[in-house]
């Protein structure tokens, strides 16, 4: 096992990144907020079957959490991050400081209209100008070949596929599958905060979207189908932001039948923890 070369200024990573660049290297990049599980080990997997070189960035990006929400008590363990990523095989981790992404006088923001402006976006505004703008500026100080998102967070890997064509970014954006626990639940940094007790109901937000779509697939309306969901959650404690049957290109709301590929999308609080999931419908069978 390589430990991974570990580098916090912007003008560090460039001069290994250059180094490679001459060697006629390609570079992938995986950004993550840390607290690292098999989701993410997963796009480093799947970042080294694509280039010579894999980057994964560790940055908890505060211009993407609201006032409200839970940057301060976002979990962070740099050392068991770094390990994890050694065993995974990236090659480089750049972990910036807040300073060193937003130093005095930052004033640049980029915003994606339209893809943003419900489910995620309408529950937490300024997120994905946030997520946007964080994400244009590591792809501009990395300038990858390809930058890979997890599915997990299927409207954030929408978002930066537009902002990439939109701003002539000469990168692939490739999207992995999500990674779930045995019982269904999707890895994610923020199940760490759910109490035993919320841990045993969680997975219901992925069978329920699971059913949804399943139902969707054999011709139930998508109005009625999301709306059933609903209940199902709430009647099993969630506080539901949205289950949500949409289009898997636009994100536009779909009602009546819906193709195969249509995606359904959820969001729901489990005491203070905000779980999200999502599934596509499948094939009739
Ligand atoms: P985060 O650290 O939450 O910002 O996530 C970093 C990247 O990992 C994002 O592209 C996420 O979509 C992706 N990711 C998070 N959880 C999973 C998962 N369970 N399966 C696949 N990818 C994931």
């Amino acid at each position: 096992m390589i430990n991974p070369i570990t580098v916090r200024t912007v003008s560090d990573l460039r001069s290994h990144l250059a180094k490679w660049r001459e060697a006629g290297e390609s570079v992938a990049l995986v950004p993550t907020m840390g607290a690292l599980h098999q989701g993410h080990l997963s796009l480093v997997a799947l970042a080294k079957t694509k280039c010579d070189r894999v980057v994964a960035s560790i940055f908890v990006n505060p211009i993407q959490f609201g006032p409200r929400e839970d940057f301060k008590t976002y979990p962070r363990d740099e050392a068991a991050d770094l390990d994890k990523l050694a065993k995974a095989g990236a090659d480089l981790v750049f972990i910036p400081a807040t300073a060193e992404m937003y130093p005095q006088g930052f004033s640049t923001h980029v915003k994606v209209s339209d893809l943003t402006d419900d489910l995620c976006g309408a529950a937490r505004p300024n997120h994905f100008e946030g997520v946007a703008t964080v994400v244009a500026k590591l792809l501009l100080q990395c300038t990858p070949d390809i930058a890979i998102f997890g599915e997990k967070d299927y409207q954030q890997l929408l978002v930066i596929r537009r902002l990439v064509r939109d701003l002539n970014m000469q990168v692939e954006i490739v999207g992995g599958p999500i990674v779930r626990e045995g019982d269904g639940l999707a890895l994610s940094s923020r199940n760490a905060y759910l109490s035993p007790e919320e841990r045993k109901t969680a997975p219901l937000l992925h069978k329920t979207i699971h059913d949804v779509a399943a139902v969707l697939a054999e011709g139930e309306g998508a109005d009625a189908a999301a709306e059933a969901g609903r209940f199902k959650l709430e009647a099993a404690g969630f506080r539901v932001d949205y289950v949500a049957v949409r289009d898997p290109a636009t994100l536009k709301p779909l009602s009546g039948p819906v193709k195969p590929g249509t995606r359904v999308l959820a969001a729901a609080y489990l005491g203070k923890t905000r779980l999200i999931d999502n599934v596509a419908v499948p094939p009739k069978a």
